[in-house]
């Protein structure tokens, strides 16, 4: 990782899906939008990225139910959805849905950002999630 890398990461950390704050990179020259925390765009190398904040909305485009919890502190929340979602800018980011009224997720279900507090913490470190938009889901 270069510093120029570094110092890309170290600024999505303070402003990252843990902060609560959704944000993407986009390339001033090509336009492309991405999620990881690079220097340059992966698509067209220019240098010329900024960070902006996300709609905050987007698209399930896929999923696995978690029935084993990976990690002790989610094992109160089993079973949960590992999402990954299409957020509206285009760049896919892992999550969990939350939320879900049917309990069965649905390719393109419409879901809005909606960050939690990481189960076993004092509620200042939060885990990324998304919710259905309301109406969304079908019965
Ligand atoms: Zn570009």
């Amino acid at each position: 990782m270069s510093q120029e890398d570094s110092q890309a990461f170290a600024a999505t950390a303070s402003s990252g899906p843990s902060s609560g704050c959704l944000s993407v990179r986009r390339c001033g020259e090509c336009g492309g939008s991405f999620i990881i925390p690079l220097a340059s765009c992966p698509t067209c190398g220019a240098r010329d990225v900024a960070v902006v904040p996300a709609r905050g909305t987007g698209r399930l485009y896929s999923w696995v139910v978690a029935y084993r919890a990976f990690d002790p502190a989610f094992e109160t929340s089993v079973p949960y959805v590992i999402a990954l979602v299409e957020l509206d800018e285009g760049p896919r980011i892992y999550s969990q849905l939350v939320d879900l009224q049917t309990g069965h997720p649905t390719a393109g279900l419409r879901v809005e950002w909606s960050p939690r507090p990481r189960p076993g913490s004092d509620g200042s470190e939060l885990i990324p999630a998304f919710r259905p938009l309301d109406g969304e889901e079908e019965q």
